[in-house]
């Protein structure tokens, strides 16, 4: 049977467990600023029960507000958040799923902005990514905050959860107690590693001693820190061993902290399960069971694992954000319907800390975070439908559509579906962008979507179709503002570049540096071009998710790649440009101009189309020139909206 090492049942100490499916802790923000449960928390979690995973690791709860990491952090530091919790554990127990909470103190990895004070550590070293310095714990408070983590698991334990995770992982709180990187005392808690491991065990101690026997303790922590003097493998394995004889029911093997955040959620540049090697590494050290996590986003690679014996469970992170169904769809034989996680970061992390949205979704299935929110209906009056334009939105809109029960008819002007997304995945180490538009176009075929290529929908073709509703998702077009020489330069564009429609010389100069120019860099530079950018903000690639740019500016340098930020061009030239920065100054000598200058709205219907057809509407780029991740949540919206 495929797939059967994913579906035998494990204990974790007592408790048992129906599969090897795991939903690891990720913060959501979906808790409200005091830390209590929503309806929309609950519905998230309980999607992913009902979708088949045999354990559910609830993310980060605080012990302590003090020790919160983001704003909306779900609260186990009183007893008045019991109650909430209960509906949270009730609701996934219903559904089949064992859950856990995962237990937490963000330590030096927070700001004074979320918990309203100066964050605390064991010793004064500056966080590497707030870059603020933490206070000093007394002895006194780290008994404190010992005993906090044991209250924490006794009310985790009242709420209804079969146990808790200890979150020793990325650099919070307990780790910095176990890490040499971030632990410089001369105390009882620093120093050797049995010292910095006794905050830790003392917390598994007082666990063990406030609650039931029966109650499930994983621990949490980084194999590899990846910092300088941080956690490696070897120590790895001590630790390990040292959990185990301290009662630890299972360990989380996990990777990196906020010195190493690249590591922490990997974008689509690094092969995936790229941390199974460290969950392997203390599996032959310990004999509780052992769970993987990083980049699992395949069932065939879910299974491997277990079969190679490199792990006994799987967590399946943004694989599960992307589909809550992963594990019923491999049961129920249709693997090749799961969402696919594309590992871009745009709609998780990248939500997750952006104030405008501050809660986690992802590109590839909006309707997470939305589950209890938006519901996708049969139609009561299926309508013909066409939609202009076969891209990231038009794909998506065409097949929520099409499982409505609409008759749909989508158009494409090329000869190949997946418009921006086909772009954005050629890039190097963009590849699973593909993936997004596979799975579309199976979901499109599965409920019936025609598609008719090379046609651009026109007043002509809509007279003749005579649809019920007509959607464009037509996207968008090379933005060329008028900058002095701009109509007169042979230039090219970056698109055309990355899509093999245009050659570029050996000396190239891109204009724009947004990440559209940035990854045509990255493309040309691993192909030997001797590359510039110029970029009139002082970043290149600020537009991309952080994980995403840090390995891309790697490349770039290794590239050799000449970079100029905060100049603004005034004039272009065929082998160069006119730009001001401080003063006016001339780059030439370049064989070939690329315009990464932005994108605008490409919409060729127009005003007309308000006479065409009663029912319309422009969807994503087509209306406004912005990201993949907003064309598909407007194409849901709209999707929905659609009677
Ligand atoms: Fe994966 Fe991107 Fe969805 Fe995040 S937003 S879960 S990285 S597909």
């Amino acid at each position: 049977m495929p797939f059967k090492h994913l579906f035998d049942s494990i204990h974790i100490g007592p408790l048992k467990i129906k599969n090897r499916l795991v939903v690891p802790p990720m913060g959501t923000n979906f808790a409200t600023p005091d830390g209590y449960v929503t309806q929309q928390l609950i519905d998230y979690y309980t999607a992913r029960a009902a979708g088949g995973f045999g354990l559910i690791i609830v993310e980060i709860c605080s012990v302590d507000p003090l020790g919160k990491a983001i704003p909306n952090q779900i609260g186990l530091h009183s007893d008045e958040f019991v109650p909430g919790l209960r509906t949270l554990t009730d609701a996934v127990h219903a559904n089949g799923a064992k859950i856990i909470a995962q237990i937490h103190h963000a330590g030096r990895q927070t700001t004074p902005e979320i918990i309203g004070s100066k964050p605390v550590a064991p010793s004064a070293v500056s966080c590497p990514s707030t870059k603020i310095v933490p206070r000093e714990l007394t002895a006194v408070e780290i008994r404190e905050l010992t005993e906090k983590f044991g209250d924490a698991a006794k009310r985790a334990e009242n709420a209804g959860f079969d146990g808790v995770e200890v979150h020793g992982a990325h650099g919070y709180l307990i780790a910095q107690f176990m890490s040499a990187h971030a632990n410089k005392r001369t105390d009882e808690y620093g120093g050797s590693i049995a010292s910095r491991m006794k905050f830790p065990l003392d917390i598994i101690e007082n666990i063990r001693s406030k609650t039931k026997k029966g109650f499930a303790v994983v621990f949490r922590f980084s194999a590899e820190e990846r910092v300088q003097d941080g956690i490696d493998l070897q120590q790895a394995a001590v630790i390990a061993k040292m959990l185990e004889n301290a009662s630890a029911d299972a360990l989380h093997v996990s990777v990196g902290s906020y010195g190493s955040m690249q590591w922490l959620i990997a974008p689509s540049c690094v092969a995936p399960g790229y941390n199974v090697h460290a969950a392997k590494a203390v599996k032959s050290v310990v004999d509780i069971p052992v769970i993987a996590v990083g980049r699992i986003d395949d069932p065939h690679l879910a299974d491997s694992i277990l079969a190679d014996k490199c792990a006994d469970m799987v967590s399946i992170g943004r694989g599960s954000l992307a589909d809550p169904e992963f594990p019923n769809k491999i049961s129920e034989g249709r693997p090749a319907e799961i969402a696919p996680c594309i590992a871009c970061e745009q709609s998780c992390i990248s939500y997750l800390f952006d104030p405008n949205v501050g809660k986690i979704s992802c590109l590839v299935n909006p309707l997470t975070g939305n589950e209890g929110m938006i519901k996708i209906l049969p139609s009561t009056k299926p309508k013909k439908v066409m939609v202009a334009g076969a891209g990231p939105g038009g794909l998506y809109v065409s097949w929520i559509l099409g499982s409505r029960g609409h008759n749909v008819t989508c158009y494409e002007k090329q000869a190949v579906i997946g418009g921006e997304f086909r772009i954005a995945s050629l890039p190097p180490g963009k590849q699973e962008f593909s993936k997004a538009i596979k799975y579309y176009k199976l979901m499109c075929d599965k409920y019936g979507v025609r598609f008719v290529l090379n046609t651009e929908v026109t007043e002509e073709l809509i007279k003749a179709e005579r649809p019920d509703t007509l959607i464009v998702a037509t996207g968008s077009k090379a933005l060329l503002p008028q900058i002095q020489g701009i109509d007169n330069i042979r230039f090219v564009k970056a698109v055309d570049v990355l899509d093999g429609k245009a050659i570029a010389g050996h000396k190239v100069l891109i204009a724009g540096g947004g990440a559209a120019g940035a990854e045509t860099a990255h493309f040309l530079g691993e192909r030997g071009h001797q590359v510039t950018i110029i970029e009139k903000t002082e970043q290149i690639a600020s537009d991309m998710p952080a994980g995403v740019r840090q390995f891309l500016m790697e490349d770039l340098v290794k590239y050799k790649t000449i970079m100029i930020t905060g100049a603004q061009i005034t004039k272009f030239a065929d082998n160069g440009v006119e730009y001001e920065k401080q003063a006016t100054a001339i780059l030439d000598g370049f064989d070939t101009v690329i315009l990464a200058l932005g994108t605008e709205p490409y919409d060729p219907l127009g005003a007309d189309i308000k006479q065409l057809v009663r029912e319309y509407y422009i969807i994503g780029d087509a209306k406004k020139a912005g990201k993949a991740n907003e064309a598909i949540e407007d194409a849901l919206r709209i999707a929905t909206a659609v009677n």
